[in-house]
């Protein structure tokens, strides 16, 4: 790939120039291009789903035995994995995030595929209790064409989790990407055709979502959209949902809390907050971005924390000993930056950073430092709305009743975290949390086994899980008669 090229898009089993606007895709830590391409226009979005109709339809992959198209999916894990740092490096100069957190996103990928082909091959179909004189069951059918929108965080992780279980069940997907963060999704389209998954059964649609995931999501022969990005989209997408009755997966924002209590081990917990608010710049959706702390803990708590966070490593993306990279861009480093001034303004205090570094390399990218308000109320805007940035705002608690309301006190409901010696009263707090994942003494730790996904504006559904493939698939329950006699209800005499 050199710049002067134009990248093709993946549309319909072809590799062409897409038909809208070119664009290039710039490295957050210099806002220097790293591709040019063309977006899609609504006529790709039409040919992309046709052609995933049509592949659907009439390549057989639907009527593959689970084990034939899990052989897929595995070769689809062992290619990322043999291009694994290729693909890194890719995404460290497509989001800016650091090479260590690129190459996780990488293995995570992989590791979604060889998990989906594990449970494709392995899903059970139920022969139910019967009743009567019949045997009944329930299968499992593939939906036809999947969507599967995905934002700028987590590039080929987060397509990883829609797209295996989506091909695992049978079906077809057109992947949106991020409009700023579309090359590993064409990459992932790429290794897929290698793999050897039928031409047209996969198609990237780089552009503007409010154009072309709106058009998709629309589409009559898109039969699910997941859908993973900011809440406001995500509702926007589940009003569509609603008109065409179809279903839908939204993984949305968050404004998790964590939580200090009083007995918690201070080294533990200084490391675990630190990288929950501020691994990945803060722009995660499970960021830890309120923090609680018990009162009598509360300043020899944040002067640790403080200290701490002041020895981040904040610089370039490809040294493997930065912590944080560059924000995604200008604008949201400036959004931020709002937030920043509008928790001042609500009376807020800086305890560290609120001002972009400067020199060297800070002079070019977006980046902005680990920063800590406190003073403020768990009520202010900066502490209900979602900065998505390295911000975090810190509050002392004086009891856990007045903890567990304040926690609670939020639309979203994505996440939490607690940090105590004392597994009972984890427990017990953990049990009171209104959240998908609560992480108790540890944070932000995944493992695709386990279904995520959050409660109230955070979402709707889960990914992830064994089951997750159930997403991608119409349930049907069959009965087989097995009565000697004709029906008694018609009341017919049997020939005999
Ligand atoms: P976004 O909602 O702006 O965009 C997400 C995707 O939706 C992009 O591909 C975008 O092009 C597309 N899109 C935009 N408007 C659309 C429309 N009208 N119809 C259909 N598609 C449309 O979000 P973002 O800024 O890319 O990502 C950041 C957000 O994602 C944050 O709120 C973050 O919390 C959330 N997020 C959630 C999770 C989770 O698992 N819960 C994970 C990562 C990010």
């Amino acid at each position: 790939m050199t710049l002067e090229q134009t990248l093709p898009i993946c549309i319909a089993g072809t590799w062409r120039l897409g038909g809208g606007e070119r664009y290039a895709t710039c490295y957050p830590a210099t806002g220097e291009p790293v591709a040019w391409l063309n977006a899609a226009s609504l006529d790709d979005v039409e040919a992309a789903v046709q052609g995933a109709h049509q592949a659907f339809l009439h390549s057989g992959w639907a009527q593959r035995k689970p084990h034939e198209r899990a052989t897929v999916l595995y070769r689809i894990a062992g290619l990322i994995r043999e291009r694994a740092e290729e693909l890194a490096q890719l995404q460290r100069q497509d989001n800016g995030k650091p090479i260590g957190e690129t190459r996780a996103l990488v293995a995570s990928a992989a590791g979604t595929f060889q998990f989906f082909a594990a449970a494709c091959e392995t899903l059970e179909e139920t022969i139910t209790p019967s009743r009567g004189d019949f045997v009944s069951m329930s299968v499992y059918e593939p939906m036809g064409v999947v969507a599967a929108i995905t934002p700028w965080n987590s590039p080929i992780a987060s397509e990883a989790q829609k797209v295996a279980p989506a091909l695992a069940g049978g079906n077809a997907v057109v992947i949106k990407p991020a409009e700023i963060t579309p090359l590993l999704a064409l990459q992932l389209a790429r290794i897929c055709e290698e793999a050897g998954l039928p031409k047209g059964l996969l198609s990237v649609l780089p552009g503007k979502g409010s154009v072309l995931g709106d058009a998709l999501t629309r589409h009559p022969l898109v039969k699910r959209v997941s859908f993973t990005g900011g809440t406001r989209t995500g509702k926007h997408i589940a009003h569509i949902a609603a008109d065409k009755m179809m279903p839908v997966s939204l993984e949305l924002g968050g404004k998790s809390p964590t939580i200090v209590l009083d007995d918690a081990d201070l080294d533990h917990a200084v490391a675990g907050v630190l990288y929950g608010i501020f691994s990945s710049s803060g722009e995660a959706c499970i960021a830890g971005s309120r923090l609680f702390v018990a009162r009598p803990l509360y300043e020899p708590f944040m002067a640790r924390l403080t200290a701490a966070a002041a020895q981040l490593r904040v610089g370039d993306p490809a040294d493997e000993r930065t912590q944080m990279g560059p924000l995604i861009s200008a604008a949201h480093r400036e959004s931020v930056e709002r937030y920043v001034a509008l928790g001042l303004a609500e009376g807020g205090r800086l305890r560290l950073g609120g001002e972009r570094p400067a020199g060297g390399v800070f002079d070019q990218g977006y980046f902005y430092p680990p920063t800590i308000l406190e003073g403020l109320g768990n009520h202010q805007q900066v502490c209900q709305e979602e900065i998505f940035g390295p911000v975090l705002v810190a509050m002392p608690f004086d009891n856990e009743e007045a903890l567990i309301t304040q926690a609670n006190d939020s639309l979203y409901a994505l996440a939490a975290g607690i940090w105590s010696r004392d597994y009972k009263r984890a427990w017990a707090l953990g049990r009171k949390l209104q959240a998908g994942t609560v992480w108790i003494n540890t944070y932000k730790q995944f493992s695709i086994s386990t279904p995520f996904g959050g409660w109230r504006d955070s979402g709707l559904g889960r990914e992830k899980g064994r089951l997750g493939i159930l997403q991608y698939m119409e349930q049907k329950s069959l009965y087989w008669g097995m009565n000697d006699q004709p029906l008694a209800w018609a009341g017919l005499e049997t020939g005999q």
